[in-house]
């Protein structure tokens, strides 16, 4: 039953995707290196995005907030897995400001090789920020925005290239991951960060000795949410597979600063808040690879990314058994999370009435052992009168 109605969520969601595709135009981060000329777009002009690249105003848009009550759970989606991110600190990779973001561009050997259907190999990773007074994620989790988001950009082997890619509904996998301050000094986007001042200005590039490009990621690769989407910058193809994974990334405070204050964009301001604005959903239905639960997403403070040690956004495998599952179709949902809050409060009641029904009976064996304590002075030992006589008054101060 319960797979069944996974089954036909998986197919609307394909079918969204096949609706959606086929419309082009250019893009992306990528775009951004084929320098001016087309691709002149900024962030202040989004309203004028779709007059220049139409994908920009279509159905499937990224990035969008993500309510994890309304995320279905999907046990097909399987642990992502990478292979080829750890590379030699010989190999050397173009660290860029394009003016829109900074852009590391990734050797072919990286590739996904598990969680997706199909393989896809990675061409470019970057990041969106805010600035010292906001912060800048794209995506946002039950209307929280984060400090800042990684996107590490990949396209399907069956294509020759990313620009062949781009335009199929199939042809991009994106991973994204949140990234928030922690207590310390995150070494993996050190890597990164201490090249920006070399690079301040849009266009510059540097070489950067190769590193575990994993490292940028969270440790915990099998809880995620997943969606068709777009590229969040123009041209917007409608052809990314998104996965925006539950656990943060740490980075410390000096850190998002940097990142924050070094880059200039294209008028020689500071490059900040280089983030879309949200994207309706229109219908499309995001996936989650585990079950959330309810009553930690309400626990979660609305201003705060969570706790130090790459806290869980929407509650996390191992969520405990009272918490209601999403399974997809499943009448055990939302609904279901209501029905158990009440039953437990009918508990309650229930337990309070043989709680006092216990103290009667109780005070009847007390005073039954009173009358009869000279005949049972041997039997009666302190610890079992004792025993009686706590339960009696626990119950009756619980009423
Ligand atoms: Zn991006």
């Amino acid at each position: 039953m319960s797979s069944t109605g996974l089954r036909v969520a998986l197919l609307l969601v394909a079918a969204l995707g096949r609706a959606g595709a086929g419309v082009g135009a250019e893009d992306s981060p990528h775009s951004h290196e084929r320098g001016p000329g087309q691709g002149h777009w900024s962030y202040k002009d989004w309203q004028e995005w779709n007059l220049h690249y139409p994908d920009c105003g279509g159905m499937m848009q990224s990035p969008i907030n993500i309510n994890t009550a309304k995320t279905i759970f999907s046990p097909q989606l399987r642990p992502i897995q990478l292979s080829g991110y750890s590379l030699p600190s010989k190999e050397r990779l173009k660290l860029k400001n394009n003016g829109h973001t900074v852009v590391l561009k990734l050797p072919e050997s990286l590739a996904i090789t598990g969680g997706y259907a199909q393989q896809y190999r990675a061409v470019q990773l970057h990041l969106h920020w805010g600035s010292l007074t906001g912060p800048g994620s794209e995506h946002t989790i039950n209307n929280h925005r984060f400090p800042a988001e990684i996107h590490v950009v990949h396209y399907n082997t069956k294509y020759d290239n990313f620009e062949e890619a781009m335009v199929h509904p199939d042809g991009l996998a994106v991973l994204g991951a949140f990234l928030q301050v922690g207590p310390r000094e995150n070494p993996y986007y050190r890597q990164i960060l201490e090249h920006l001042y070399t690079i301040q200005g849009e266009g510059e590039e540097v070489l950067v000795p190769g590193f575990n490009i994993a490292g940028l990621l969270p440790a915990n690769l099998n809880l995620y949410f997943h969606y068709n989407g777009s590229l969040t910058t123009p041209a917007c193809y409608q052809t990314v597979k998104w996965t925006i994974f539950n656990q943060t990334v740490q980075l410390s405070q000096d850190q998002i600063s940097v990142l924050v204050t070094t880059l200039r964009g294209d008028d020689d301001s500071p490059l900040q808040n280089n983030f879309r604005r949200l994207q309706e959903l229109h219908g499309r239905h995001v996936l989650a690879s585990f079950q959330t639960a309810l009553t930690s997403v309400k626990q979660l403070p609305p201003g705060s990314g969570g706790s130090p040690g790459r806290p869980p956004l929407g509650g996390a495998a191992g969520a405990k058994p009272s918490l209601a599952p999403r399974a997809g179709g499943d009448s055990s949902s939302e609904a279901g999370a209501e029905k158990h809050t009440s039953s437990f409060q009918a508990g309650d009641v229930l337990a309070v009435l043989f709680g006092v029904l216990f103290a009667v009976t109780a005070l009847a064996f007390l005073l039954y052992i009173h009358k009869h304590r000279n005949q049972n002075a041997r039997l009666d030992s302190p610890t079992k009168s004792k025993v009686i006589y706590t339960a009696a008054t626990t119950d009756e101060n619980a009423v």
